[in-house]
């Protein structure tokens, strides 16, 4: 098959004829890739900051249609639209049964392996033709009928985690909401913060065309990270002491120092970026204002009933033209994506890959 694989660091290389993956195990699906996300989080192993073996395929992010299933696939077929969670998960273990399915027993993350691994040990990703499914029935989900493979991308990983990262912020109830960040995880966490009943929303980043994107998405106030906290002190009482909840959305140590400059005394601070960094503050500064900071890994699959529902009904809406402004790009074009993301250079927000 056609492919991406993440070669050493900062090298992805096309390569036209990597083996196919095969259906392995009874409860494997094959996919064929129709859309494949480049997501930030895939920066952190291409940029060399998390170990990964070296020749894997990259990616997490994929909606396709079902190829080939093992024997005991029960819920898919071949033809099926789906998409998939960014990791596997079994449904019975503790994890999966308490709404954890990104820390399932089982779970394994696509498009990694372990360092030092060929690249046959670890989940090959979804930047290449077909991608293996394992515990099929229980990882992927059929996207529903009204939505697009665009769509599909963006539930199984950006926009999930965009909801994950409002969900726990509180009980918004009409309180201020600062959000840091304005890619495609903290656009999607815009819109979730709405639909969880937040009041004023000040979003916080440093690129322009970014902050115009969460002002046409309804964002009240809009502003660069270096100006931030001047904005929400000129709010008029009882906002001025901070923000109720601040949804921290990259990942690096300057955002979590800011939210925490952000943050209200007892406010939340709800940080879903990949941590590959010092934290940048201690327990302590949580403490001596009765902060509450929660974190981790969007447990998309165990999400998705919610999220589908308040699709369903209207109340809740990706906004995927926002985050997906520009055509998706071909495999053989995917080292120079990676080069243009990584610098912040590519036209739009979010790049796609079309197998
Ligand atoms: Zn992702
Ligand atoms: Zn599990």
């Amino acid at each position: 098959m056609r492919g991406l694989v993440l070669a050493g660091p900062e090298t992805i290389e096309y390569r036209p004829d990597l083996p196919d993956p095969e259906v392995e195990t009874p409860a494997d699906a094959l996919v064929s890739v129709r859309l494949a996300g480049v997501c930030g989080s895939d920066l952190h192993p291409y940029h060399g900051r998390e170990p990964v073996a070296w020749g894997i395929v990259p990616g997490h992010e994929a909606a396709g249609e079902v190829v080939e299933v093992g024997v005991d696939v029960g819920r898919f077929s071949p033809g099926d639209r789906v998409f998939l969670p960014f990791t596997t998960s079994c449904d019975v273990c503790p994890p999966c049964r308490a709404g954890l399915s990104s820390r399932c027993d089982r779970g394994r993350l696509f498009g990694w392996g372990p360092p030092g691994a060929g690249a046959g040990e670890g989940l090959g990703g979804t930047q290449a033709e077909l991608v293996r499914v394992p515990l099929a029935d229980t990882t992927l989900l059929l996207l529903p009928e009204d939505l697009g493979f665009e769509d599909g991308v963006l539930l199984g990983d950006n926009f999930a985690t965009g909801y994950f990262c409002a969900a726990r912020g509180g009980e918004f109830e009409g309180r201020l909401v600062a959000i840091v960040g304005c890619g495609a995880v903290g656009l999607s966490a815009l819109v979730a913060a709405r639909y969880f009943g937040a009041g004023r929303i000040v979003c916080v980043d440093p690129v322009p065309a970014r902050r115009e994107a969460a002002s046409r998405l309804g964002a009240d106030i809009v502003v660069a990270p270096e100006a931030a906290p001047a904005a929400i002190a000129a709010l008029p009482r009882p906002d001025d002491r901070g923000a109720f909840a601040v949804l921290e959305a990259v990942g690096s140590q300057p955002a979590r120092r800011l939210a925490l400059v952000l943050a209200a005394p007892g406010a939340t601070i709800s940080s879903v970026g990949v941590a590959t960094d010092d934290f940048g503050f201690s327990p302590a500064d949580l403490y001596d204002r009765n902060l509450t900071f929660r974190s981790g890994r969007c447990p998309v699959r165990s999400l998705m009933p919610g999220i589908f529902e308040a699709l369903a009904c209207g109340d809740l809406r990706i906004p995927t033209s926002e985050l997906v402004s520009a055509a998706p790009v071909s495999l053989e074009n995917g080292p120079g994506v990676y080069r243009s993301f990584a610098a912040r250079s590519g036209p739009g927000l979010k790049p796609l890959l079309a197998p």
